[in-house]
């Protein structure tokens, strides 16, 4: 039977490429049969020092992001990572049995080495092991990412046979990754070149699932495009413009080739209205549910608990028999 998992960092408010690159494929999920395990990996997101009130804050910003997208917790379990020890627990075990060099060739940790003077920590170095272990320990078996993330379904692949030997049992099922087949990768706003980041330091690079109207605009018009005026989609040469018609395609459930023809004659900083009105019309009624939900801390929190105590359910049951396998208890 079919097991999802799948996690988000609780960073700061979702943008739209979480959104359109998974939040909303997240939701999709829900009517297809199989269980479903969404986790605020808050413990992913202390591998880099934040501020102990914003990130207390911004788990229930995203828990009621979340539910604002339609993420429903009577049939996904959403819960907070750092309620089950059993993460930790499993990630140690999996620890043990990873070669540390198998982690050195990892572009994450190469890319932090060259920026990094004090050699990296430790949490930066092992937090895939981790993100194996948040999806073994459910026995998931297909998990929702972006593009961004395949390199590490590869690793949990391979460490989940590496514990299975361990183990001297098929333990661990093979995980599949699944995308949607637009499976959109969303630019950062000023530098094309790059994805856009919750974690990136400017606002302006990104739009959050709940700036207004009128930040939504002023951001998308004030986006890096190109000296060309007419509307193409070319990412290669023209990742700019193009990035912005993958934004209206996502938010319009229209093909960038529908979406050109219909943007005949406009110059870029005409389509940037039509691509603001899009994104606009999708996100006010979400921003209006998100400010509902968020005012009602109990409710959220009464939401991550219940969440929390249905995941148990199944990381303790798993972990206890790793333990025995392990041969530390009979
Ligand atoms: P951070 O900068 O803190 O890492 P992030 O924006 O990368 O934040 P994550 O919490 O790391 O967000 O990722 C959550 C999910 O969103 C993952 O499935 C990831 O693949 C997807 N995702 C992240 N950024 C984008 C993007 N720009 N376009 C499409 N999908 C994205
Ligand atoms: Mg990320």
């Amino acid at each position: 039977d079919r097991v999802i998992f799948s996690g988000i960092q609780p960073t700061g408010v979702p943008h739209i490429g979480n959104y359109l690159g998974a939040i909303k494929y997240w939701v999709s999920l829900q009517q297809e049969p199989g269980k479903i395990f969404y986790s605020i990996v808050d413990l992913h997101s202390i591998t880099i020092p934040r501020e102990r009130d914003s990130l207390h804050c911004h788990i229930l910003d995203m828990t009621a992001c979340l539910l604002a997208c339609g993420i429903d917790p009577e049939h996904s379990v959403l819960f907070q990572q750092s309620d089950i020890p059993e993460h930790t627990l499993l990630s140690w075990a999996i620890g043990c049995v990873v070669p540390v060099n198998r982690l050195k060739i990892l572009p994450q940790w190469q890319e932090r080495m060259k920026q990094s003077k004090d050699g990296g920590h430790i949490g930066t170095f092992t937090y895939p092991v981790l993100q194996s272990a948040d999806i073994l320990l459910y026995k998931a078996t297909h998990i929702p990412v972006g593009e961004d993330q395949l390199i590490h379904i590869n690793l949990t692949n391979e460490l989940a046979q590496v514990m299975n030997r361990r183990l001297l049992k098929p333990f661990f099922p093979r995980v599949h990754s699944i995308s949607t087949s637009t499976s959109t990768r969303i630019r950062n706003l000023r530098d094309p070149s790059v994805k856009m980041s919750k974690s990136a330091y400017s606002e302006q690079t990104r739009i959050e699932l709940t700036d207004s109207d009128d930040h939504i605009w002023r951001k998308i018009r004030r986006s890096v495009t190109d000296c060309t005026s007419e509307i193409a989609y070319d990412p290669e040469n023209r990742p700019g413009v193009s990035n912005l018609i993958e934004i209206h395609c996502g938010f319009s459930n229209l093909t960038p080739d529908e979406v050109c023809a219909d943007a005949k004659g406009l110059d870029t900083g005409q389509y940037k209205r039509v691509v603001a009105d899009a994104v606009i019309t999708v996100l006010a009624p979400l921003r209006q549910r998100f400010h509902r939900l968020r005012n009602d801390e109990g409710h959220l929190r009464s939401v991550l608990k219940n969440g929390a105590d249905r995941a148990r359910e199944v990381a303790v049951a798993n972990w206890e028999c790793v333990r025995r396998l392990l041969g530390l208890c009979a």
